[in-house]
This record gives C-alpha cells, sequence and structure tokens, in this order.
C-alpha cells in the first residue's frame, strides 16, 4: 500500500503541475524532417548538431560484417576489441590527448571518473548548472558536494579561500550549458585549479565534434593545454550523431580510470561494430566544413530572431534556448509549434530550475537557412499572443 500510494502521489503531482513527460515515438530515422506520428516535423531540437545521426548507418552496415553483434562481456574481460582500441587512440588524437578511456554514455563517464578519484574528505566543486549526471557522480563518491553559482569563477575563487586545506578538490563544470547554451570560463576555471592544485574535469558533451575547427572541443577552443585542461570528457552521441562517451587524458589518468572507474569496468562494452562505425564518423567530422556551416546557421538564427524581438539568451552555441518561465506555457506554445509542423521540445523543472520551462531549440549544420526563417515567421506571432 504504501508504495502504491507513493507512486500514484508522485504521478499525480507531475500532471498536476504540468511537469509530465513521455517520449514520442519517431516512425523513421533521426533527421532534420522526422516522422512522428502521422506528422512530419521539422526537428528543432535534437543534439545531432552536423546532422550526422543519419549517415553513420552505411558505416555501421559495413562493420557488422566483419564485428558481427555483440562485444561478449565487459573491456575487462574479453569484449575490448581492435575496434575499440582503434576509436579510442582516434578520439585520443583527436582531442589532443595520449589517451582514452571508453564509457557507454556520457551519463556513465561522468558517474565513473568522478566516483573513482574522490572520497570521503575530498571536494567536489561544481557550476550549479552543471548536468545531472555530474552532480550524480559526486553523489556517488560521498566526497562533500559544493556547487558555486553559475558561470561565476569569482565565487569559485571565495569559496575555495574559505576552504582548510584538507581532502583533495575536484573542480567539475559542463563545457557548453546543456538547457543554456553559454560557455563556462574555461581559462578562469584552469587558473583556478592551478592555483588550488586541484583537479578540472570539463564535460565537453555539446562542445566536441562542433568547437574548434574541425571540431577537436572546448579545450582547443580555448586554447588550453592538456595539462591545464586535464580530465576531458565527451560524448559521440551528440555532434557525432551516434552513441557513446570516452574521457581524455594522460597515461596514468588512464590507467587509472581502467582500474577503478567502476562504470567502466562493470559494464558490457559498446558493440565493436559500433565502435568502428564511430571511427568513420569521426573521419567525416574531420574531413567536412560541418562546423562552420554550424556557425553560420547559428549567426543566421540569432539574425532574425533579434529581429523579430525574439527574448535570445546570451549563447553562441547550437543551444538557443528561448526562455518561458511558466511549464503550462512552454508546453502550450511546444504544441502550437507542432501543429504547424515543427518539434521543439519544452524544457521544465527540474532539468531546469523552478519558473525558468523554455523551449530548447537547437540548430544542425544541416538545417537550410529556409527552414530556419520558417521557424522564427511561425514563432514570432506565436510568441507575442502568449507574452
Ligand atoms: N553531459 C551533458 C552536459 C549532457 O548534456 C549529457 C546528455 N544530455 C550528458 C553528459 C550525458 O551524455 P549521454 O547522453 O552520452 O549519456
Amino acid at each position: 500500500m504504501i508504495w502504491q500510494r507513493r507512486i500514484q502521489q508522485a504521478l499525480e503531482q507531475r500532471k498536476a503541475q504540468h511537469l509530465w513527460r513521455q517520449p514520442h515515438c519517431l516512425q523513421g530515422p533521426q533527421g532534420v524532417i522526422v516522422t512522428r506520428g502521422e506528422r512530419r516535423l521539422l526537428n528543432f531540437c535534437s543534439n545531432d548538431y552536423l546532422g550526422l545521426a543519419a549517415l553513420g548507418g552505411d558505416a555501421l552496415q559495413q562493420a557488422a560484417q566483419q564485428w558481427q553483434f555483440g562485444s561478449g562481456a565487459s573491456h575487462l574481460v574479453c569484449g575490448h576489441s581492435q575496434a575499440h582500441e582503434e576509436l579510442q587512440r582516434a578520439l585520443a588524437a583527436h582531442a589532443g590527448y595520449p589517451r582514452a578511456v571508453l564509457f557507454s554514455t556520457g551519463y556513465m563517464a561522468n558517474l565513473g571518473v568522478i566516483s573513482a578519484l574522490t572520497q570521503r574528505g575530498d571536494t567536489v566543486w561544481q557550476d550549479k548548472l552543471n548536468h545531472a549526471s555530474l552532480l550524480d557522480g559526486a553523489q556517488l563518491s560521498r566526497a562533500q558536494l559544493k556547487r558555486y553559482r553559475h558561470n561565476d569563477s569569482d565565487h569559485l575563487q571565495q569559496l575555495l579561500a574559505t576552504t582548510d586545506g584538507s581532502g583533495a578538490h575536484l573542480i567539475v563544470s559542463d563545457s557548453i550549458f546543456s538547457m543554456d547554451g553559454n560557455c563556462a570560463e574555461l581559462t578562469q576555471l584552469a587558473n583556478i585549479a592551478e592555483q588550488h592544485q586541484a583537479l578540472l574535469l570539463i564535460d565537453d558533451a555539446h562542445g566536441f565534434g562542433v568547437l574548434g575547427e574541425h571540431g577537436e572541443g572546448a579545450r582547443h577552443a580555448f586554447s588550453l593545454s592538456a595539462q591545464q585542461l586535464p580530465l576531458y570528457m565527451g560524448t559521440l552521441g551528440k555532434a557525432l550523431g551516434g552513441f557513446g562517451a570516452f574521457v581524455a587524458c594522460d597515461h596514468d589518468m588512464a590507467d587509472y580510470l581502467t582500474q577503478f572507474a567502476r562504470s567502466h569496468i562493470y559494464t558490457t562494452a559498446m558493440p565493436p561494430a559500433l565502435a568502428a562505425a564511430m571511427c568513420v564518423q569521426l573521419q567525416r567530422l574531420q574531413q567536412g566544413d560541418l562546423q562552420k556551416q554550424l556557425r553560420t546557421n547559428i549567426a543566421y538564427w540569432r539574425q532574425l530572431a533579434d529581429q523579430a524581438g525574439l527574448p535570445l539568451m546570451p549563447s553562441e552555441s547550437a543551444i538557443q534556448p528561448l526562455l518561458v518561465g511558466s511549464s503550462e506555457r512552454a508546453l502550450q506554445l511546444s504544441a502550437a509549434l507542432s501543429e504547424q509542423g515543427f518539434w521543439v521540445t519544452a524544457i521544465r523543472p527540474p532539468t531546469v530550475p523552478q519558473h525558468s520551462a523554455r523551449l530548447r531549440i537547437t540548430l544542425s549544420a544541416a538545417h537550410s537557412h529556409e527552414q530556419i526563417a520558417e521557424l522564427v515567421s511561425c514563432l514570432q506571432p506565436l510568441w507575442e499572443q502568449c507574452s
């Protein structure tokens, strides 16, 4: 009885507060135009920033002929293949580090790294708006979790100055914040980490593949050395259009994670064909001009949206949210957009702070300027009606 009541109350509360979430089912592949139920929709909410999700299928099919399907076991038992080895090598080289360690997802990478490195008596310092997986990693570690004001390195500096010096310090931040789209002050964070002999972990889920000339990521974009940014987490499910994640670092750190990161050790390795296909996706990203195309699309969106009076947030990234506030209103706007053929998800608490529901619009290199202009034309009257 106690469980039934608790579960029903939680579900009813979610509905009453307009916070109910459910997946929508696609009838075909991910892309700029998708089929959802009966509707064809122009997609403005995926993390497939370069349009690579639709392109990896051929590489996967080809790799499956050699590698078949499952990896059969975790990396340290017998699931680690040449395909994984090559992917680790290619990712490390692209991000500019000596080594990389694969994880099944970014969520698991963050849990694994933070919980492997820190313990009771240590402190994990995190930006208030860090991704849930980073916060969960700190909870798992039993270290003390302290959060500084969003993107406020002065606040972090002040807090660090008041610590008693016992225990080790890990500073953790998203590079591009997933729900706001703005970028962390990475240079200041690196300087603070050096000053306090803290380790710095940057989650570049939304920067890897996008930032830098050919998507080398946030470290390159900020001209930081690998020593200044010793722990770099990148994901393969966003700009690379696939699935998986890695942590790039030096040799000792890679050995340490292989020994102690439980979410790397105690889980089945990704299918080797997927690892081989991800290598091809990485080559596509290195060869093309997709990052430039994306930057052009972001600039075009910002110009049109600004002219249309839409309240842009200070983001230069592919994540271009429009802050609504009320969850109910955000849902209404999302539904109205869907009626007119656009898919933009309403992001609500607890993913974002209370009263800060938003339309999380994301741009892709695969959008045409016409499609971006259509979204703005549709949004402008809807926004005026609801404000
Ligand atoms: N970090 C950030 C900043 C993210 O936005 C996400 C995905 N939403 C993750 C980590 C988790 O990555 P994955 O989807 O590969 O688990």
